[in-house]
């Protein structure tokens, strides 16, 4: 590959090749041709640890129009209403402070300041999106972040006391520009938080389906160090979020501004003990990987052999990842279904499979749930379809078949 994304690196090694894939969110119409594929190859640089994909498909076409939309989500709301409580405690915000949100999407958290009065400003690329927020008071500037778009907000409204990214820093392609905005942004006083799909829990729960092309970079707290103090930051806080299947959450500052907590420390010691410095723990989760492939096509090829109808429920960016990794396509599934309007009625990249709206789909034996990061919430959802006789089949973090007999086991905690 290329020298590494974040520190320049010029030795990052392959451990995992998923093959060309279509991007997962560019979803066809019935009469478009099929996707152009790119390569997936996912790669470990032993300067700075980062794991990253080497394969950049241009930000425009990925991000330009968005089809992801983070209101849709019960969890994720809940989520966002929750952490600004949260945060505003914890970092003592007040009214009138200004908080700048990365990849703000549909303004779902923007909008969670405003009764506490903080000025909120989003920045996002996707034009749909931006408009939907700015046209629902949410006020968003239709950009990419980088150092210019920092420095429009900083010149328009001051320096920021919190700058937050959800979901969005594997995304960035101009990292090291947009890490230097943020650095500019915050100033001495300012905060930047960090909530990202961590690592560490992809590789405990194999969930391998997080990479797609919209995923640069995979984050460790070491790695993400390593990136932040070349801006002049550090990272004074972690945590470990439910979140996308577990997401980190990381607090940085400009160096030597705050206290640095012992959860710092604990995460950098335990990536350590667990040899996430290491190649060789990237090569035993690529076994892994082609492991779940084996038994997952096992268990669909048995349901199928018995004559069982399968759909996927939901055509979320990862699912894209499974289906096209794993060779899952229609002599397996007969289609996807989703409540998200502006999927139905196209098709997932790759596999072609159609996805259709959920309520008009009709009933199948099976469901092979692709967002399984949202699982405790459609088991919630289909309680009735399960016990009634429904399955759902997940594939992480290994290969199972829900039942009406083992439905409680699964619908614990929220994930
Ligand atoms: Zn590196």
């Amino acid at each position: 590959m290329p020298s590494c994304r974040v520190c320049q690196g010029e030795k990052p090694e392959e451990f995992l090749d998923l093959g060309a894939q279509p991007h997962c969110n560019a979803l066809l119409d019935a009469e478009d041709a099929d996707a152009p594929a790119y390569p997936l190859k996912v790669f470990f640089c032993p300067d700075c640890t980062t794991v990253q994909i080497d394969h950049t498909v241009p930000k425009e076409k990925m991000f330009g129009h968005y089809l992801y939309v983070s209101g849709t989500t019960e969890t994720l709301r809940r989520h966002f209403a929750d952490t600004t409580r949260r945060l505003i405690a914890r970092l003592g915000l007040k009214a009138d402070d200004l908080v700048v949100d990365i990849g703000s999407n549909d303004g779902t958290w923007l909008k969670t300041w405003k009764p506490m009065r903080l000025r909120a400003v989003g920045v996002e690329p996707a034009k749909n999106l931006a408009e939907r927020a700015n046209a629902e008071g949410a006020r968003t500037v239709n950009a990419f972040f980088n150092r210019s778009s920092a420095a429009l907000i900083r010149r328009q409204d001051g320096e920021a006391a919190l700058v937050t990214a959800a979901g969005v820093f594997f995304h960035l392609e101009e990292l090291q520009e947009a890490t230097r905005g943020v650095a500019t942004l915050i100033g001495q006083n300012g905060v930047f938080c960090i909530q990202a799909v961590y690592l560490g829990e992809m590789l405990r729960n194999t969930a391998f389906d997080n990479i797609y092309h919209e995923h640069l970079t995979y984050w460790t707290v070491r790695s993400l160090q390593a990136l932040l103090a070349r801006y002049g930051m550090e990272i004074f806080s972690v945590g470990l979020l439910p979140i996308h299947g577990g997401s980190l959450e990381v607090l940085a500052a400009a160096e030597g501004t705050r206290k640095v907590e012992p959860s710092v420390a604990g995460f950098l010691e335990a990536e350590n003990r667990n040899g996430y410095g290491d190649i060789r723990v990237y090569r035993d989760f690529a076994a892994r990987v082609w492991k779940t492939r084996d038994e997952l096509l096992e268990l669909l090829q048995k349901l199928k052999g018995e004559g069982r109808k399968i759909f996927a429920l939901g055509a979320p960016a990862k699912g894209a990842t499974l289906l096209n990794s794993f060779g899952i396509g229609r002599d397996i599934l007969d289609c996807a279904t989703e409540v998200n309007p502006l999927k139905t009625g196209k098709f997932i990249p790759g596999v072609r499979l159609p996805i259709l709206d959920e309520a008009a789909a009709g009933v199948p034996d099976a469901y092979l749930v692709l967002p399984w990061n949202f699982l405790p919430e459609l088991l919630r959802k289909k309680r009735d379809y399960i016990l009634n006789g429904g399955s759902f089949i997940v594939a992480a973090p290994r290969p199972a078949l829900i039942t009406k007999d083992n439905y409680e086991s699964f619908a614990g905690s929220d994930a």
